[in-house]
């Protein structure tokens, strides 16, 4: 195909959707690899997309295994099996449950089921960068409401409801801010929303939270027709490579999810490792106790540097720099260690580093020592 002239260009991304035009494709954090290619750098660290450091669970790994054989075979399109596992654990009936290729899959779900070009969607300026991208790509408005101390106003999100309000997405804790909602003040506003309203909360950091006061929406949402709550085994339970999440909702509700659900959207092997996880109590409560002694070496860290950063219940923490956070991030992937830069989230002073295992955090601690020194 010949190189697109700038003409073709400008037909072909007339030709898109209103809102797809607009639309920036989200970053991820660099991968070890590509650092390791462009730079030249080997033993790189990446403390850039929260993911688990202690590796693959074993029973985990030992279910992924055994459903590799049968990887010939179209996974179970119902995910029946994980289903019944997710409803006993919950104590949720199982057409209460949405599977996503990650949770991000059912997030699009939410925005498809709901949102159209006459409907809007808030979330909080600092939130998650995946709710702008679903609301947009549909062609509904985002409304963006002011963070208050980097997290959630709730009165202001309330404040900005009307009638065309479809979807409200809250993470809770929020990424990359780390900030958390007390269960109280949730599901009052949860309750106070009209009808026509669809409550998202996003849980994809639930284990790591040890905050009093904190409880998931789980707790109080089954007497909420219009709360969504997503979870994920991409973080805690360290399957972020294999791509499951999922929702709980009013049964009504999650047909409709499912509905534009694609029907083998979560494949054999991720149904199988994400069923052994949810019981391998022991590897999350390793994941739990190494983050938060991480978390304690990661503030101490960078206080000790004299920097200061939004305090965190999640398995990441966004600190602030004094001068450039760009060249900060660069002068550290020049030391091989990736960080996640948070400019697109509005946060241009800040970097965002995942906890890590406690060499990796050393060797981020001494990688920033040396750049701002
Ligand atoms: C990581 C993350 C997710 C999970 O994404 P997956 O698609 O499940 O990997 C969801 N929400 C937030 C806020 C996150 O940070």
């Amino acid at each position: 195909m010949p190189r697109s002239t700038d003409t073709a260009a400008e037909r072909l991304l007339g030709l898109a959707c209103e809102g797809v035009r607009g639309l920036r494709p989200y970053q991820p954090g660099k991968p070890l690899e590509e650092l390791e290619r462009e730079y030249g750098i080997r033993n790189a660290v990446k403390l850039a997309s929260n993911e688990n450091p202690l590796g693959p669970g074993e029973r985990a790994l030992a279910a992924a295994r055994d459903a590799l054989r049968e990887f010939h075979r179209y996974p179970d399109g119902n995910g029946f099996s994980l289903k019944q596992a997710l409803a006993r654990h919950h104590g949720v009936a199982m057409d209460q449950l949405v599977l996503g290729n990650g949770s991000n899959d059912v997030l699009e779900f939410v925005a498809r089921v709901l949102l159209t070009p006459q409907h809007e969607a808030i979330f909080s300026q600092h939130a998650f960068a995946v709710y702008p991208i679903v609301t947009q790509a549909v062609g509904a408005r985002a409304v963006v409401t002011p963070a208050r101390d980097w997290g959630y106003d709730l009165e202001a999100i309330a404040a900005a409801v009307n009638e065309r309000t479809r979807v409200i997405f809250v993470a809770n804790p929020n990424n990359p801010t780390g900030t958390w909602l007390p269960a109280g003040e949730l599901e009052a506003f949860a309750r106070e929303l009209p009808q026509h309203v669809v409550l998202v909360v996003d849980e994809a950091y639930h284990e790591y939270v040890a905050a009093p006061g904190y409880a998931s929406a789980l707790a109080w949402c089954g007497e909420c027709a219009n709360v969504v709550v997503t979870r994920t085994f991409s973080k805690a339970h360290g399957l972020a490579g294999l791509r499951i999440g999922y929702a709980v909702a009013h049964a009504q509700l999650a047909d409709l999810l499912n509905r534009v659900r694609q029907p083998f959207n979560v494949n054999s092997v991720a149904l199988a490792a994400a069923e052994a996880s949810l019981e391998d109590s022991d590897y999350l409560a390793r994941a739990v106790i190494l983050n938060r002694q991480g978390m304690a070496q990661l503030t101490t860290g960078l206080r000790d540097l004299g920097l200061s950063y939004i305090p965190s219940v999640g398995n990441f923490i966004s600190f602030e720099l004094p001068g450039d956070a760009g060249e900060v991030y660069e002068q550290l992937l020049r030391r091989g260690v990736i960080l996640r830069p948070v400019a697109n989230y509005q946060m241009p002073r800040h970097l965002r580093v995942s906890i890590g295992t406690a060499e990796e955090n050393q060797r981020f601690l001494a990688a920033l020592a040396e750049v701002l020194a």
